[in-house]
């Protein structure tokens, strides 16, 4: 099994999620491989069942908190470069 291959592309994938930039595929890929990698769930989980949440919102609503989104941002670049 290649984790770290798939750990790097869930990081792209995330990037592209708070850009709103990604397809409900991607989106799945991401859900799936939080759940099936520790590493990814420690790491990443919180921002992104976060982010998940919110633009789930987003869709409903309209009304998508754009501050909200760079919040996550910038918790997960810290996060990251840490
Ligand atoms: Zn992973």
């Amino acid at each position: 099994m290649s984790e770290e291959g798939h750990c790097e592309k869930l990081v792209g994938s995330l990037y592209q999620l708070l850009d709103g930039e990604v397809t409900e595929d991607q989106v799945e890929f991401l859900q799936e491989h939080l759940e099936e990698c520790g590493a990814c769930l420690e790491r990443l989980g919180v921002e992104m069942h976060f982010t998940l949440l919110v633009r789930s919102r987003c869709r409903d609503d309209q009304d998508c908190p754009d501050q909200v989104l760079l919040n996550i941002k910038e918790a997960l670049q810290a996060e990251i470069t840490a």
